[in-house]
């Protein structure tokens, strides 16, 4: 006669369905669908969080050198590398979605299009990434066709992956669902409130201050508009610090931005904001000028000089497991942090059923 042995799942609250959170808790069920029972709780879902708003584009915009008054520690090292293994993830995240058919429904688009430069500088890290990256002359006739800035050195070239995030977070809450994930609508006011489950994983973005002591975090306020402009197909990126002007054509219509504003917490659009935003992109491609604006959004990049991801022992034993500050770089990040708790998690289930 054999023994069937069945072990208790672990009992996992996954607080904050943004990207980060989102991302998370549907790689765990994905993994381990024997092992655990998830819970994605928030106050907001998508289409509702500042991921949906955000999102566009897989390359990463590192904004964490901007805070120049916090305290950079050793193993800056050891924390570059991680930073460069999650963005290699979550690539290969996108590379399998492209593949598939699932993309009719997120239409994640390949995109090639320019990032500006104004000084010399070395191949940046990110160039084994993306597709078919190269330098190019600001005096080509290549240069001159992209619209680029005349004062620039030389111009970046790559190929992309566009995103919709709002689509991309609609279907990975479709599938969280279909994993025997759960959804709970609630605001939580202290972590305490979740001492019943084995594993807290908090991926509040902006707000985690509210849950935990945090002194390191600073709203960086973006601002953008959407228009229709049907004959823009590359994009282009002009950043000099953080004055930044982008033209971003996505599967049906174009971003068009866009503002870094490190401490401006305002979540409201601005109108002489959008005017810049507008006078900035007319001048980088006068077509413009003819597209429909659709509307504009602003939010807020949750910006820390360091992503936080590490755990902690909850009151009651739990293991908290802390997921936020993805600053300018959530989506590009957001799968290879959520494969990490996922390891942590297997780790967790390991030991208390002691294998
Ligand atoms: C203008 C702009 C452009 C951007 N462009 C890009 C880009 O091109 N590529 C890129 O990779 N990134 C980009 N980003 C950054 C990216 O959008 C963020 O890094 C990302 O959205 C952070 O995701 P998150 O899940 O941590 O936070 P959020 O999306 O803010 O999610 C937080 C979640 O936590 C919940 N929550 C918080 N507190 C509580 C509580 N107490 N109780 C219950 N629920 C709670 C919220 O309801 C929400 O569900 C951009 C950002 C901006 C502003």
């Amino acid at each position: 006669m054999s023994t069937v042995l069945t072990l208790k799942k672990l009992r996992i609250a996954v607080v904050g369905a943004g990207v980060i959170g989102l991302s998370a808790a549907l790689h765990i069920t994905e993994k381990f669908p024997d092992m655990v029972q998830v819970h994605l709780i928030a106050d907001k879902f998508t289409p509702d969080t500042a991921s949906d708003l955000t999102g566009m584009i897989l390359w990463p915009f590192d904004l964490s050198e901007e805070l120049k008054e916090s305290e950079r520690d050793s193993g800056e090292s050891e924390y570059q590398e991680n930073m460069k293994k999650w963005t290699r993830e979550t690539f290969a995240k996108f590379h399998s979605i492209y593949r598939s058919e699932v993309n009719a429904e997120i239409q994640i688009c390949l995109r090639t299009g320019y990032l500006t430069c104004y000084e010399d500088a070395h191949d940046p890290w990110w160039k084994e990434c993306v597709f078919g990256f190269r330098r190019v002359n600001p005096k080509s006739t290549e240069a001159i066709t992209a619209n680029a800035p005349p004062a620039c050195t030389e111009l970046w070239a790559f190929t992309t992956y566009i995103v919709d995030c709002s689509n991309y977070m609609r279907w990975m809450m479709k599938e969280f669902l279909t994993n025997c994930g759960t959804i709970i609508k609630r605001k939580i006011e202290s972590l305490n409130e979740l001492s019943t489950y084995d594993i807290v994983v908090n991926c509040t973005g902006m707000r985690a201050g509210n849950l935990v002591e945090e002194h390191d975090m600073k709203p960086c306020r973006g601002q953008g508009l959407l228009v229709k402009a049907p004959w823009i197909s590359a994009f282009i990126v002009d950043e000099i610090g953080l004055d930044l002007t982008y033209i971003i054509p996505r599967a049906d219509t174009v971003v068009l931005g866009g503002t870094a504003e490190i401490g401006n917490a305002s979540e409201e659009p601005d109108s002489s904001t959008t005017q810049g935003i507008l006078e900035r992109c007319f001048k980088l491609n006068p077509s413009l000028r003819k597209a429909q604006i659709l509307g504009g959004w602003s939010g807020l990049r949750p910006l820390r000089s360091r992503v936080r991801l590490d755990t902690e022992t909850g009151p009651t034993g739990s293991v908290v497991i802390h997921c936020y500050g993805h600053g300018g770089q959530g989506v590009v990040l957001s799968w290879g942090c959520a494969k990490d708790i996922g390891d942590i998690v297997q780790k967790q289930y390991r030991k208390q059923a002691n294998l």
